[in-house]
């Protein structure tokens, strides 16, 4: 097992990872205050996980349940909601624990709950997708979709610890396992050329569910992710390079209707077109985007946008992006491979050009 710390001052937290770690009560433990636990699951992952994590907190907690419906449909308030009820019915106090066993929908909705849950309990982590232990549970960023918007409702909320245990990814769809490699592609794209590297060799393994290599990959992945968020927690500077290929993704993603492709593979996707633009800035060679693309091809990710889909369906998508300052488009692009830049310094020919690389 691997422990990282992430760096926030009195918010600092570790993240366990390794194989069985759904087994060690020792590790579970220490992180859950008071003696109230509320365990938030959904009704795929709950059949799978749910047993097991009661067996390790063993019968000192007062321990209690909130199984909600799968998907991203469900993360909205009206949800939350229901971990609201489920804790007030069984009379939790604000010395409680809520621990998140799911993917990042689970993990961003319970963590919501946590940060307004009588002004603030705590919460674990046990994330049980690929993407959700690289990524949605590093960095406190929770919270729930609204109507008109992804997102848009939630609370910088840090767990006590997150438990990222490789055997639960066992029963992950083949899919959605693929999504979440693209998230740790990214890691490589935007900041470490040498994990780039070592996911080329080790790419066959990660798709075969090897224990160590997957162990390596979430390890690399949240030490990326986690000394990015110690830097700019809040979000005001170098962590918006963690969105490389999602201004492009987010577009397809909504002009698809969500579901359709998953998250992972519109951003597959839109790093594809990131890379594409910055070699038309002149700052990759032909060779760097060839490697993007075959490392994405090599993971069975898309790297062709909607045939169907024009530049300007992306461009009236990608004007509403969180990145949008004072009116002009900022775009997370490629310095070289390792190295992203945030700017709004690309010529629009170049871009539209990379918009329409796409339509036949
Ligand atoms: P998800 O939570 O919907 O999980 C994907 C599917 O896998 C679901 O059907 C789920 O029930 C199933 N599943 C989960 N674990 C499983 C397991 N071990 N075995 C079998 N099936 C399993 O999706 P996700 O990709 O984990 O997370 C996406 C969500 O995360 C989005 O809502 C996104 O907004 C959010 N997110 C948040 C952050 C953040 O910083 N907070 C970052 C990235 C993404
Ligand atoms: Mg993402």
């Amino acid at each position: 097992m691997q422990t990282l710390n992430v760096d926030l001052g009195d918010r600092s937290y570790p993240i366990y990872i390794g194989n069985n770690l759904l087994t060690q009560a020792d590790l579970l433990r220490p992180h859950i205050v008071g003696k109230q636990v509320m365990i938030v699951s959904n009704t795929t992952v709950a059949p799978l996980y749910l047993a097991q994590l009661k067996a390790t907190l063993g019968d000192q907690y007062q321990v209690a349940e909130v199984i909600l419906p799968d998907g991203e449909q469900y993360k909205t308030l009206e949800y939350v909601n229901h971990i609201f009820d489920g804790l007030l019915k069984n009379r939790f106090n604000r010395t409680c624990t809520l621990i998140a066993l799911g993917g990042g929908v689970i993990g961003d909705m319970t963590g919501f709950a946590a940060s307004a849950y009588q002004r603030g309990v705590s919460f674990i982590q046990i994330p049980t997708t690929l993407l959700s232990q690289v990524d949605s549970s590093v960095g406190g960023k929770t919270g729930v979709n609204h109507p008109l918007g992804k997102n848009m409702i939630g609370a910088f909320w840090q767990p006590k610890a997150v438990l990222a245990d490789t055997q639960v990814l066992k029963t992950l769809p083949e899919r959605e396992l693929a999504a979440g490699i693209a998230e740790v592609i990214k890691y490589g794209l935007i900041c470490d050329p040498e994990f780039f590297q070592w996911l080329n060799i080790n790419m066959p393994a990660l798709l075969n569910q090897n224990d160590n290599t997957l162990a390596e990959a979430v390890y690399r992945s949240c030490l990326n992710k986690a000394s990015v968020v110690a830097e700019d927690e809040t979000e005001t500077g170098v962590r918006a390079t963690l969105n490389l290929g999602h201004t492009f993704g987010h577009a397809i993603e909504t002009e698809q209707g969500y579901g359709k492709w998953l998250h992972g593979e519109a951003v597959a996707t839109g790093m594809l077109m990131a890379a594409e633009l910055s070699q038309r800035e002149g700052w990759l060679s032909a060779e760097d985007v060839k490697a993007v693309r075959d490392i994405l091809i090599s993971a069975n990710l898309p790297i062709v946008a909607p045939s169907d889909m024009s530049a300007q369906a992306f461009l009236q998508h990608m004007a509403v992006d969180k990145k949008v300052l004072d009116g002009s488009l900022r775009l997370v692009l490629l310095h070289k491979i390792g190295q992203a830049v945030i700017t709004n310094q690309f010529n629009q020919d170049n871009l539209m050009k990379t918009l329409n690389s796409g339509v036949q």
